[in-house]
């Protein structure tokens, strides 16, 4: 009768893996490690805070349920913390000599001794102002107010937030944001440095692309400066580095960041990393740098769907205080469906076009302008579409809108289909009848008068044929 640990946890498992998907089950399930089991308390090991925090918030009524049914009624969880798993890195990186990567300076180790902190010279001074106030170089108006929320962000934007309040001081680090062009990452990775910004003011925060990172360093060799730069860099408190896969294939660059990644580390700085692959795609950079930023979290954006793409750019049009109507949102928001960058520049063009020509923004409009954006536009408008999108709208199945059967709700989509046909497409009323099983082009004439006729005499039934040309508008 009495079960172990191991065994109640599997069946848990089990069940969970039915009911979430595998990307959340792998996130958010395998690292737990089922400790104890004490009469009907079952005890789990969880990695962090907001590992446990996360679980509570979304997972909280699927754990109880699986756990209820594995021990009873009664049955209780209980979580427990690893311990910081800092400790175990800094031995880790202890192993590795200091300066063993720094020798770029012709033999000479360079000092990394703390240097008195007004006699740095820093890359981003701002002149005029004390050496040690640095630009932080971030864009003030890429803050998490601004940053919709969807399921393709979920986890990078809690987990931004969650390092936002406590840089440094989470499990998570280095954040390693990754993700396809304009998703979202170098918005996200300024959204943290700005919330630091705000809300700790003596935290050193710092912006910086790979290529400048690089380029710095470059100039540093050229004027013997290493030593500064080392330095300034081992100042900052939450280093944000944006697209490093530019790293790749520059030895001496990766050496360098290598170094002041683990100085960083040691001394419980933050390090916000983006990058447009995962890190075991990476090409070009050193094993020891990509282990590294797999140490704390590894969070991807994805490309966001619809509902979110409108609420993007709602927000967007919001900030800039224009209305331009709902059809036109979802238009663009339905075609520009990759890339969050190219829908907002779709956006910006439609006005900027608009104001040039005085036309109103209307989906005319919009349809020209995405027209010229997306290659691929989409299909032609054809009665196969049209069919699908009121059978889908109605549940009714394509055979039975081509079959014989006579059932009310079949009659009424097999008519509007019809008569949308005629509107949308240039097909004769010959093809449009054989496309619905045969049919001759008098019981399309008749169709398309029946629909007309309902519309002026029965609310319910207009509202449906116009969502549905709401919908194929949007659609083409
Ligand atoms: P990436 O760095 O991934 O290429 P960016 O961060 O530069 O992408 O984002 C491109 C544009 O899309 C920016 O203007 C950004 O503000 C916007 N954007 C991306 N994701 C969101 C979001 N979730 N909410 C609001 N704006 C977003
Ligand atoms: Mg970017």
């Amino acid at each position: 009768m009495n079960k172990s640990v191991e065994s109640v946890w599997a069946s848990c498992l089990h069940t969970i893996s039915m009911h979430v998907s595998q990307q959340s089950f792998r996130t958010w399930f395998e690292p737990i490690k089922p400790v104890g089991l004490n009469g009907s308390v079952l005890i789990i090991q969880v990695p962090s805070q907001f590992f446990y925090e996360w679980l509570e918030e979304h997972y909280v009524s699927l754990l109880s349920k699986v756990i209820r049914n594995e021990l009873g009624e009664e049955a209780k969880l209980e979580y427990q913390l690893v311990v910081d798993p800092a400790e175990k890195e800094e031995k880790d990186a202890d192993k590795m000599p200091p300066d063993a990567s720094l020798s770029v300076n012709k033999g000479k180790a360079p000092s990394v001794k703390w240097k008195n902190a007004e006699k740095i010279k820093n890359p981003f001074v701002i002149p005029g102002i004390k050496d040690m106030i640095i630009d932080s170089q971030l864009i003030p108006n890429y803050t998490f107010d601004n940053y919709i929320e969807g399921e393709c962000n979920q986890l990078a934007r809690s987990a931004g937030v969650a390092i936002s309040k406590n840089p440094g001081g989470t499990a998570f680090n280095p954040l390693l944001l990754y993700g396809g062009v304009g998703l979202g990452k170098t918005h996200l990775a300024h959204a943290i440095g700005n919330y630091v910004k705000q809300h700790q003011r003596d935290k050193m925060i710092l912006y910086v692309s790979s290529e400048k990172f690089t380029n710095q360093f470059i100039e540093a060799v050229k004027n013997g400066s290493i030593p500064d730069f080392v330095n300034f860099y081992q100042l900052i408190d939450v280093l944000i580095v944006d697209d490093i896969q530019f790293f790749a294939n520059k030895g001496r660059t990766q050496d360098i960041f290598f170094h002041t990644f683990n100085h960083l580390h040691q001394s419980g700085k933050q390090i916000v990393l983006t990058c447009d692959c995962p890190p075991k795609d990476l090409v070009g950079i050193e094993e020891r740098l990509v282990s590294r930023f797999k140490w704390g979290l590894t969070a991807d954006l994805q490309i966001p769907d619809f509902e979110t793409r409108i609420a993007i750019l709602e927000k967007k049009l919001h900030s800039e205080n224009i209305d331009i109507s709902r059809n036109v949102i979802e238009y663009i928001a339905y075609h520009v469906n990759t890339n969050v960058r190219e829908m907002e520049g779709a956006l910006v063009s439609l006005m900027a076009q608009s104001s040039l020509n005085r036309k109103e923004i209307d989906l005319g409009l919009a349809k020209l302008i995405v027209k010229n954006l997306v290659e691929n536009m989409s299909q032609q408008i054809s009665i196969e579409l049209i069919q699908q999108k009121v059978g889908d709208y109605f549940n009714v199945p394509l055979e039975d809108m081509k079959g014989k059967t006579r059932r009310r709700s079949v009659v009424q989509a097999r008519q509007i289909s019809m008569y949308l046909a005629k509107k949308y497409t240039e097909s004769s009323l010959k093809l449009i009848g054989k496309h619905f099983g045969g049919r001759d082009h008098s019981t399309v004439i008749h169709a398309c008068q029946a629909v007309a006729n309902q519309m002026d005499t029965d609310r319910t039934f207009q509202d449906d044929v116009l969502e549905l040309q709401k919908q194929i508008d949007i659609s083409i």
